[in-house]
């Protein structure tokens, strides 16, 4: 066993503060991996704070990593020391059910095993990627491309690939509008890449306070959710919108803004429902669907889409000290795009 140095919340109404934590021997299967960064996910506040269900704590989150890999196991063949790696959401999988079979662990039958708070194969409760260390089993650990800074690819492991998998799945391209709702860490990178796939993208952002950025990322229209007159406006416009929204908002409202056949997509995971009135969806032949991160195939993909077309996530780099402080950023919907934290600082 190898002790690590992370920072972990003791509870749900607590800080988190720098600690240890374990992780496991280097089984013949497994990389370790030295961790360079670590993206500050929404995903990490909802789950410490306990918005989606009781936890165990202590609790180091972190589930966009990225680093170099400083030793493998005996029968590892996808990876070799010195290479440049990243970890999402998900650190294993059955493997054996239909969804593993096609490629989409995450909606693995058996249920995924994620990065942090989930219980292991061993029974332990694994620990995220706040921390200077991780192992992790060859085959839900990617290569990141020369071409992405290690910092500017970590947020990409999340936030890059959730927003990509709905892109490819409802066929963002050219021709299509893309509407893209909130514009933090998700929705920013729903901006890129929707952009790089053709489309043509509208951000909806609660003020025009990011408006200069938005159009800087690739939006070609920006408006204000809290101007009545957006919606009437863009009525009846969009073929896809991905909600990126951590709070509940009025679902029906962006629903009317969908075009004939339009889907409106969340990918935004508040804690609370999201009433929909039928009426919306009826009007106009429209769907409300949801979509969960994306596999470790598609994953792979989404880095060599990003590579090929120069995209890496907007970030600000922060030492461990300030990961409270991001939070409550993050919650303050300040953030530009995504904290990131430089794990040489976790002590
Ligand atoms: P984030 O950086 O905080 O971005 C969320 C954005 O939503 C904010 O920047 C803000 O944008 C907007 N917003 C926040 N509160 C709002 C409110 N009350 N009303 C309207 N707009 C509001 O969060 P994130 O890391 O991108 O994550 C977004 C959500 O996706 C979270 O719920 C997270 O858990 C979830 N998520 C889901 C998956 C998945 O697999 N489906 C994966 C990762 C994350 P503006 O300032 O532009 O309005
Ligand atoms: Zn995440
Ligand atoms: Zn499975």
């Amino acid at each position: 066993m190898l002790t690590v140095n992370a920072y972990a919340a003791p509870s749900a109404s607590e800080a988190l503060v720098p600690t240890t934590i374990e992780r496991r021997d280097v089984g013949a299967h497994d990389v370790l991996i030295e961790i360079k960064y670590a993206g500050i996910c929404h995903s990490d506040i909802h789950t410490v704070r306990g918005d989606w269900g009781p936890q165990s704590y202590p609790l180091a989150p972190g589930h966009e990593i990225a680093g170099i890999v400083t030793e493998i196991g005996s029968d590892v063949t996808r990876h070799k020391v010195g290479d440049r790696v990243g970890v999402g959401c998900m650190v294993n999988s059955c493997r054996e059910c239909e969804n593993c079979r096609k490629g989409e662990e995450q909606y693995c039958l058996k249920g995924m095993t994620g990065t942090y708070g989930a219980v292991d194969r061993d029974g332990t409760i694994t620990q995220g990627g706040y921390s200077t260390h991780v192992v992790v089993t060859e085959d839900f650990v990617v290569r990141i491309p020369e071409g992405i800074a290690l910092d500017a690819a970590a947020p990409l492991l999340c936030a890059g690939i959730t927003t990509y998998s709905p892109l490819r799945h409802w066929g963002a391209g050219p021709g299509k509008k893309v509407g893209v709702v909130g514009l933090g860490g998700l929705g920013h990178m729903a901006v890129k890449l929707a952009h790089a796939m053709g489309a043509e993208v509208t951000v909806l952002s609660q003020s025009l306070k990011k408006m200069e950025d938005g159009l800087r990322l690739g939006a070609d229209q920006y408006f204000a959710t809290s101007e009545p007159a957006t919606f009437e406006k863009l009525a009846r416009t969009f073929d896809l919108i991905i909600n990126t929204v951590s709070a509940p908002i009025d679902i029906s409202s962006y629903l009317q803004l969908l075009a004939l056949d339009g889907a409106l997509v969340n990918v935004g995971a508040p804690a609370e429902p999201l009433p929909v009135n039928a009426f919306a969806l009826i009007g106009g032949r429209r769907s409300f669907a949801g979509s969960a991160i994306g596999g470790i195939r598609e994953t792979q993909e989404m880095l060599e889409f990003c590579a090929e077309h120069g995209l890496g996530a907007e970030i600000e780099v922060i030492p461990a000290e300030k990961i409270n402080d991001a939070y409550e950023r993050v919650l303050a919907s300040d953030v530009r795009y995504r904290f990131v934290i430089d794990a040489s600082t976790l002590g």
